[in-house]
């Protein structure tokens, strides 16, 4: 796992190397944040200035295998990803 030290969000990436998936995971994870939570006078709240204290993966599954035994996570900046002409399969339902 990586430190913990991102104060950012990193967008992540993954790959289904069983069915070619690029686009749909069901991602597990948690996020522990700090806001400030500006409350109007009504009470109506607005969370500005979120920061990403801290961030963990715990799970990605593939939505169309339904499992992640397969799913890999592609390091950002690494291996190229060119999803414009690599289509997934038909996916099975949604
Ligand atoms: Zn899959």
């Amino acid at each position: 796992m990586e430190p913990m030290t991102t104060t950012d969000p990193s967008p992540r990436r993954y790959r289904c190397n069983a069915c070619g998936n690029l686009t749909r995971f069901d991602v597990t994870s948690t996020v522990r944040t700090r806001a400030y939570h500006h409350y109007a006078v009504s009470g109506d709240l607005s969370i500005e200035d979120a920061e990403v204290l801290a961030e963990e993966i715990e799970d990605v599954s593939c939505r169309w295998c339904g499992n992640g035994s397969a799913v890999v996570e592609l390091e950002a900046g690494g291996e190229a990803i060119d999803t414009s002409d690599q289509r997934p399969p038909e996916p099975r339902a949604d």
